[in-house]
């Protein structure tokens, strides 16, 4: 299921924005985990948010997690995206009671609670992966994944993130956006921002109102001029396969796969993230011991 992003920059060089269109992918995380609406909601949420953040890597191998950590109906939420577009997600809440702030609409930070952790893991697969770490500060995602920025990376971010529902419950539109401030922004710069961010409409009424992915950036941008634009494709896909699954049984250990064999005789393994079943036999996991003998002892 295809999203899309761009990612571009002021004509002075002074700020880099991201936008992306999510509204297929998070319907698709919605069917694959039989989401309520708030879960979908804060789930699309962090699905948008990962995809982009995969997308600033420059680093082909590189894979970042961003983890929500919720106090509140919703635990914890997981988002993996790699920087060629491909994002995976799931969360131990798929079925959290909507709830509604003031003025109707689905709240999700009170859902997820403020007394909670946004958790950022860049992973290229070789040395020590970068670990990043900040409070939540409202469970609106947007929000914390800004302050996290601030924090974390020392880079002043803005954040709009947003999912909305058609009449029969599923995801009409999702999308955001990231805008980030590079090392010696100019006040002018940072006053025509602010003022831009300010008068804009929600990024759902935007997209709405037909607006595409381009004419938001450059409406977040206005009087700045936009350019060096990319565009890229988003998938929300799982990259697990048998393979990957037995490489996560065999480094059970030994003892341990023997007493599956043991126990229960088979191994039934299900990915998180998509829902796919896996099946060992016996003789596949007695094979598994006597392939890894070598490695393991
Ligand atoms: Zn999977």
């Amino acid at each position: 299921m295809n999203g899309k992003l761009i990612t571009g920059m002021t004509e002075n060089r002074e700020v880099r924005i991201y936008v992306a269109q999510t509204t297929d992918m998070v319907e698709k995380a919605r069917n694959t985990h039989d989401l309520s609406p708030i879960s979908a909601n804060a789930l699309g949420r962090t699905i948008t948010a990962a995809a982009m953040m995969g997308m600033m890597s420059k680093i082909d191998k590189e894979k970042v997690t961003l983890q929500i950590k919720g106090s509140n109906a919703i635990k914890l939420m997981v988002a993996i995206a790699d920087s060629h577009g491909n994002v995976k997600a799931y969360m131990s809440d798929p079925q959290a009671e909507n709830m509604y702030d003031a003025s109707g609409k689905l709240d999700v930070g009170t859902a997820i609670g403020k007394d909670g952790q946004i958790i950022v893991i860049k992973d290229i697969g070789m040395k020590e992966p970068f670990l990043g770490q900040c409070n939540l500060v409202s469970g609106e995602i947007a929000e914390d994944l800004a302050q996290y920025f601030a924090q974390s990376e020392q880079q002043a971010t803005a954040v709009s993130l947003g999912v909305s529902f058609g009449k029969d419950a599923h995801v009409k539109y999702a999308g955001g956006f990231i805008v980030q401030l590079l090392p010696e922004t100019t006040e002018e710069t940072i006053a025509q921002l602010e003022a831009n961010l300010k008068g804009l409409a929600p990024l759902t009424q935007q997209f709405e109102e037909g607006l595409t992915i381009m004419q938001i950036a450059g409406q977040v941008l206005a009087g700045l001029g936009l350019d060096e634009l990319e565009e890229y494709e988003l998938n929300y896909r799982c990259d697990c396969s048998r393979e990957k699954m037995e490489k996560a049984l065999i480094s059970l250990g030994k003892t341990e796969i023997k007493a599956i064999i043991d126990e229960v005789g088979e191994a039934e393994l299900v990915c998180h993230f998509c829902n796919q079943k896996y099946h060992f036999s016996e003789l596949e996991l007695i094979t598994m011991i006597e392939d890894s003998s070598a490695v393991l002892s």
